[in-house]
């Protein structure tokens, strides 16, 4: 075996140990999330504790899916859904940190139905993970905006867009490298499987910032992909 072989079959290894690792933790937190999610409707008067509480496993969660969408062999679906759906879905599921600091997600979406032949899962991440970094920055009353549009015949565009920190030119290319973080508890992961994912799918990312101002995040993905995702 030469020396690329040998670091490919390594890679394999430790893709599948990665991905059995995070699926044992995925169980027990979904159990442990369901439970408190059942005592918050049992006990008045400690939602601050609740929400932090499911703030925090929300965070393993996240790092765990994308440790697993990072470890290769999983099942991968690609299949005609609906991305509007897809979004909704995921603005719904980070209200309860939106709540805290009370941001709201407007949206503007041109149609309600948008179908595209994509990895669902996958791209929930991606939205996930965008939106998540914009609600990082973002001040507490803010808003995050979320646009999707058919932007010319051949692609769509998904744009979201902050009111925080903004991000200075030379650290933009920076953006999606692995471990790249500026924050005291981030990963530097989200952006990279983000990037990785919308590469898959014959897509970009587009980012355009000013300090002090905010940051839009633009992805363009593709309407027709018929030749792609054979593996
Ligand atoms: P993490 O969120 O764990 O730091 P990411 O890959 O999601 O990792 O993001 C990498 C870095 O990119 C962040 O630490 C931050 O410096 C920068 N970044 C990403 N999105 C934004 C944004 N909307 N506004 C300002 N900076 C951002
Ligand atoms: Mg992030």
């Amino acid at each position: 075996m030469d020396e690329q072989h040998r670091q490919t079959e390594m890679l394999n290894v430790l893709g599948e140990l990665a991905a059995s690792i995070a699926h044992e933790i995925k169980n027990p937190l979904t159990s442990v999330k369901g439970f408190i999610q059942l005592l918050q409707g049992k006990i008045d008067g400690y939602s601050m504790y609740f929400n932090i509480m499911m703030a925090e496993l929300d965070r393993i969660d996240s790092t765990i899916n994308e440790l697993l969408i990072l470890a290769k062999p999983q099942a991968v679906q690609y299949k005609n859904t609906n991305i509007i759906k897809i979004m909704q879905e995921t603005i719904e599921l980070l209200q309860v940190q939106t709540l805290m600091d009370n941001i709201k997600i407007k949206t503007d979406f041109k149609q309600d139905d948008i179908s595209l032949y994509c990895e669902p899962n996958h791209l929930r991440q991606v939205f996930i993970n965008i939106l998540k970094n914009a609600i990082e920055v973002s001040k507490k009353n803010s808003s995050v905006l979320v646009g999707i549009s058919i932007e010319t015949e051949k692609y769509i565009k998904i744009s979201i867009t902050d009111f925080g920190t903004g991000i200075p030119e030379q650290r933009l290319k920076k953006l999606g490298e692995p471990f790249y973080t500026t924050k005291e508890r981030g990963t530097g992961l989200g952006l990279m499987v983000s990037f990785k994912i919308i590469k898959e799918h014959g897509g970009k990312i587009k980012v355009e910032s000013e300090v002090g101002k905010g940051t839009t995040f633009h992805i363009f993905l593709p309407i027709e992909q018929s030749n792609k995702m054979q593996d």
